[in-house]
């Protein structure tokens, strides 16, 4: 067995490889970029090595820096975790050079499911059931338009390098072919430097199930299936097992053709073969088809180790460490039901778009498993996945099990950023989820039921106006004295706008507080408002109010002398919306430009924003080049004002 691992990854999963680690006695060295310098993995970590600036390129995806930290630090093996350098198969080689163990598959073995296109292939010519689709046709749009109408429509456009849902296209009719494939064509490029696409049929009622598969090199066995199926544009949001529905006969035919299709390319560790499945009259045997297969360990790992009592990183270092696999499949049964949600610092009704910010206030329900990348105080950077935590749930039925992941996200404190938590909530209770009606289309068909904000209640506006001005153990007399009015008016901006409310302290910890025609009793303890018999979280910092349950609000307590302030017409100025990085700049100052024109080009969260001149004018200042990564609402781009013209 290993003494001492480096973990090449940052954030939960670095995180999740050094807990599982600790408990086997091994050694463990984090690494981090400047960014990460206080990090929930390096405070985690035995030992933690500098490997150079936020940018990925120049820290977790450069393996020269990686092996040296490797090397220096003493570890006899490398986990990569999942992401960066996880299916990079030169990374594998460079690992073997060095004489390090790479806890995962051969490079061999990540080559043969790197491309989607020669995976299929391998996979066919191992007896596992394919999606019908284009096999080595030529790669023109005449070609690729024909075979699409043999295979029939809709079809599905994706790029053989693909992942994350990039450069995939669904088609539903030929007159849209050619489009779809450019438009496919274009983003597979930028994002895989791989134009190359495959044609495939779209499966009716599609459901996203795969196989936790588990090899030594020779052996494999399976650890059952998660339905992956609540996806959002290709993304998977929430993760189960089992899968609904599932049978005794389709979960042995699926899990026989994962099985073979690891022992066919002599796979070692732990691995995911996903399936498309067409969910039309349930699941049935023939109706299922290997998509790919992931050559690492997944982010909804937690979901299998939940309902097989295993631990899936003791597996990995095992079997890198040379023991054989640790259960025989009649060993390896399963119990209860499992969920996990994804958390993420997103603007939701903004149109998800990646958010950032200080994580000033984090409570975590006790209840759940929590696998969390960030700790109170931790800001969340531009340069890495906005990802918060993975809460994980189980129970002994998928009804018990969904209860509590309900129950877990609305006991989810969190202040400071904006986060996906309302929408999971909404998620995990509407109604066909909850019935079990998974399909991959769910959430877009239900889309503006789910990210619909409920209306504050007036419970919630009183609490915040007493939350802004109740004493706290920072603040002991805020607000209240014996020698002042017992009365005191707060102005509130909420989400629907200004709100007025008068709070009459009427006894010890007892106030009534007034809003229009309405009237509530409340009292207040630290980080909680009892209102009318229930119970509000909430906390403050400086003028900011956040209230917490199933839908989080947040309100700011008025300053007038703020506001007269704000009222700076800023279209001279061009601002990043959202983190990300810099694609393209199409002007240099000089330039005039017209009202709409697209000035920049932003990648953020895996998708390209055009960001347009406010007004027609001229360029006055460029602050950003092309790579460079920028923070929301950092100044990008300012047009000359009337006189500089
Ligand atoms: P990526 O590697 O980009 O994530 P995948 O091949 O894993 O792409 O597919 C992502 C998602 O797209 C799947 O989970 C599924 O929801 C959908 N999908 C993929 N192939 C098909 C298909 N043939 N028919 C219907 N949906 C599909």
């Amino acid at each position: 067995m290993f003494r001492k691992i480096l973990i090449a990854n940052r954030g939960e999963i670095a995180a999740r490889v050094i807990r599982t680690a600790r408990a086997m006695g091994i050694g463990t060295v984090a690494v981090y970029s400047d960014a990460d310098a206080q990090a929930i993995h390096v405070t985690q970590a035995d030992e933690a090595m500098h490997i150079g600036p936020p940018q990925p390129t120049q820290s977790y995806l450069n393996i020269p820096k990686i092996i040296a930290a490797a090397k220096a630090s003493g570890a006899e093996a490398i986990h990569p975790g999942y992401g960066f350098l996880s299916e990079n198969p030169d990374f594998v080689e460079a690992c073997d050079a060095a004489g390090l163990t790479f806890i995962g598959p051969s490079a061999t073995a990540i080559r043969a499911m790197g491309l989607k296109d020669a995976a299929k292939r391998l996979m066919a010519e191992a007896g596992v059931p394919v999606v019908p689709g284009t096999d080595d046709e030529a790669q023109d749009a005449e070609s690729l338009s024909r075979a699409a109408e043999r295979i029939g429509y809709p079809v599905l456009i994706k790029a053989v390098a693909g992942g994350g849902g990039k450069g995939m296209r669904l088609v539903n009719d030929a007159s849209d072919f050619a489009t779809a494939l450019s438009s496919a064509r274009n983003e597979a490029a930028a994002a895989f430097g791989n134009d190359d696409v495959l044609v495939e049929k779209f499966i009716a009622n599609p459901r996203h199930i795969e196989f936790q598969i588990f090899g030594d090199g020779t052996n494999a066995v399976h650890l059952y299936e998660r339905d992956c199926s609540l996806q959002r544009r290709h993304q998977k949001v929430i993760e189960e097992a089992p899968a609904p529905g599932m049978t005794p006969e389709v979960r042995d035919a699926m899990g026989q053709a994962a099985v073979r299709a690891a022992v066919a390319i002599g796979y070692k560790g732990a691995g995911t073969v996903e399936f498309i499945v067409d969910g039309t009259d349930g699941l049935r045997p023939d109706r299922f088809w290997f998509m790919e297969m992931n050559t690492r360990l997944q982010v909804e790992h937690p979901v299998t180790e939940e309902i097989t009592g295993i631990d899936l990183v003791e597996w990995q270092i095992r079997v890198a460490s040379g023991e054989p696999l640790p259960a025989a499949q009649s060993d390896i049964h399963i119990s209860g039901h499992a969920f996990e949600a994804r958390i993420y610092a997103e603007d939701v009704p903004a149109g998800f778009l990646p958010a950032t910010g200080t994580i000033n206030h984090l409570r975590f329900p006790s209840d759940a498993r929590i696998d969390s990348a960030v700790a109170e105080g931790d800001t969340i950077s531009p340069f890495y996945d906005p990802m918060i935590a993975k809460l994980t749930t189980h129970g002994a039925t998928r009804q018990v099990a969904l209860s509590r992941l309900q129950r877990a996200l609305a006991d989810t404190d969190l202040a400071g950023t904006t986060t996906n938590v309302g929408f999971l909530h909404a998620l995990a209770s509407q109604r066909e989820f909850v019935n079990a009606q998974v399909h991959t289309g769910l959430i877009a068909e239900h889309l503006d039921e789910l990210i619909q904000i409920p209306p504050t209640t007036s419970q919630q506006i009183a609490a915040a106006a007493l939350a802004a001005i109740a004493p706290d153990s920072a603040h002991p007399v805020t607000g209240f004295s014996l020698w002042t009015p017992l009365r005191r008016h707060v102005t509130l901006n909420g989400p629907d706008g200004q709100v007025r409310a008068e709070v009459h302290f009427i006894g010890h910890n007892q106030t009534r507080i007034v809003l229009g025609d309405e009237q509530h009793t409340a009292s207040w303890s630290d980080g909680q408002i009892q209102i009318d018999g229930g119970l509000i979280r909430y906390h403050r910092q400086a003028r900011n109010i956040w209230l917490f349950g199933p839908n989080d609000v947040a309100f700011q307590l008025d300053d007038p002398l703020e506001r007269r302030q704000d009222t700076n017409d800023d279209s001279d100025e061009v601002r990043a919306p959202m983190p990300g990085s810099v694609q393209s700049l199409s002007v240099q100052p000089g330039d005039s430009v017209a009202e709409g024109d697209v000035l920049l080009v932003l990648e953020a969260m895996k998708m390209e924003h055009g960001l347009r001149a406010p007004r027609d004018g001229h360029i006055k200042d460029v602050m950003v080049a092309p790579g460079d990564q920028i923070a929301h609402g950092a100044l990008l781009i300012r047009l000359a004002t009337g006189d500089e013209a």
